[in-house]
């Protein structure tokens, strides 16, 4: 089958920032932010590495070309705490297996302990600091933090794209002090996510799902005048299809967004890009596992019941939709995918954007799961796990953690 990838699509260097390729890094020390906000079992196991696994080519980058390679970043929500639960140790242990070499493991991430370490350091050398968020001062963004996260290094680099839409110390902070420059990770990100949005080889289609209209509201209204298609699913759409006037049973439903998603569909319309809801869904009256469900069409979801997956009447639709695509994003599941009577309509999705002959790209931390679950994450063109900074990257704003970086021309 022809995949994807054979088709060409050029990504030009829209970066407009220094990437750590323009730096001379060899003998310096280089402070690279990654993600590496990992899922940790009871035990402090790390179930997933992906995130760490994406930030290895700008730090194998990092040691080949001799720099003294300082690590950062932040785990779950320590709320400025000391809290071993959210240690980096288990990344440093993994970071070890993976890089094949020894990673140095700070106890904190600012202080004379940190400096004396990093000033032992040999070229080549790796050290990964203790958790940002365990100082309040991280989310703060304060200026005296943002100093002495910068006195360990010659260089910053950012590569946590999951991060670069908050303004905190070690994504925005820290840009002042020292000469910033975007890691592989950040930059091939945004030259997908933005390079596609605006410049996509057409027919262009865009997937919302997920719960809410109000999360994805500043995406409808960005894409709505460069998609050709948009295709909503999951609870989003039960807002969208009240406000056309049909009875949805007991289906989430925004009130406070119906005016909202009438305008939207009106400037679609108008902008003739074609609009694409559920004709039919999964339901159920809770989501306990024992509870019945059935498949209606969405004229006749009875009081009580919720729709909580599109039908097979949708995913059909979906699939004629999607034939012609050249260009899919898709972000957020097609329904209550976490229970597996309403998984159906998200994996079908994912199957299809997974075949689908195009340039397929995939956000938010929910759509990367179910298509890792569906088996399909080899065949989808790119899979961005920050969801926070990919929606608002297609909702075509800036990103204070890129924005902060030096410029090319500088
Ligand atoms: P979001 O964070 O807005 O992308 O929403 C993701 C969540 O939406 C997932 O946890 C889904 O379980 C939930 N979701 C998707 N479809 C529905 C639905 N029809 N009713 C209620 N929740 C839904």
């Amino acid at each position: 089958m022809a995949k994807k990838n054979d088709i060409v699509v050029e990504i030009k260097d829209i970066f407009g920032k220094l990437t750590i390729e323009d730096l001379q890094i060899k003998g310096k020390a280089v402070f690279i932010r990654a993600d590496f906000n990992v899922p940790l079992d009871d035990n402090l196991v790390i179930t997933d590495d992906r995130r760490i696994r994406s930030s290895l080519p700008t730090i194998n980058y990092a040691i080949d070309e001799g720099a003294k390679v300082i690590l950062a970043s932040h785990l779950g929500r320590p709320k400025g705490k000391i809290d071993p639960k959210y240690s980096l140790a288990p990344v440093a242990k993994r970071l070890q297996r993976l890089l094949n070499k020894e990673v140095m493991f700070a106890p904190d991430c600012i202080g004379s302990q940190v400096e004396n370490m990093v000033a032992k350091m040999k070229e080549g050398d790796v050290l990964l600091l203790e958790n940002l968020r365990f100082h309040p001062e991280e989310e703060k963004n304060e200026e005296g933090f943002s100093r002495s996260l910068s006195k360990l290094a010659d260089f910053f680099v950012n590569d946590a794209f999951g991060a670069a839409h908050r303004a905190h110390a070690s994504t925005a902070g820290i840009t002042k002090f020292i000469p910033s420059a975007a890691g592989f990770l950040l930059k091939s990100v945004i030259e997908y996510l933005k390079g596609v949005v605006d410049n996509p080889v057409r027919p262009f289609v865009a997937i919302l799902g997920g719960a809410k209209v109000s999360g994805k509201i500043g995406v409808l209204e960005n894409l709505a005048n460069k998609v050709d298609k948009v295709i909503v699913g999951g609870g989003m759409a039960y807002t969208f299809i009240k406000a056309m006037g049909y009875e949805i049973g007991d289906s989430l439903v925004e009130p406070d967004m119906l005016d909202l998603a009438k305008k939207i569909m009106e400037k679609l319309r108008n902008n003739n890009v074609k609009f694409y809801l559920p004709v039919d869904s999964v339901i159920g009256q809770s989501l306990e596992s024992s509870s019945d469900t059935k498949i209606v069409t969405n004229q006749e979801i009875p009081k009580g019941w919720k729709a909580f997956d599109i039908g097979p009447a949708s995913v059909k639709l979906f699939n004629e939709a999607l034939q012609d695509a050249k260009t899919i994003i898709w972000n957020g599941p097609m329904g209550v995918f976490e229970v597996d009577a309403y998984s159906r309509g998200t994996y079908a999705i994912a199957n299809s954007v997974g075949d689908a002959y195009a340039m397929t790209i995939v956000g938010g931390g929910d759509t990367d799961y179910a298509i890792h679950r569906a088996g399909v994450s080899d065949s989808i063109s790119f899979i961005s796990t920050g969801g926070g900074a990919s929606l608002q990257l297609l909702e075509g704003k800036d990103l204070p953690g890129i924005s902060a970086l030096t410029d090319k021309k500088a």
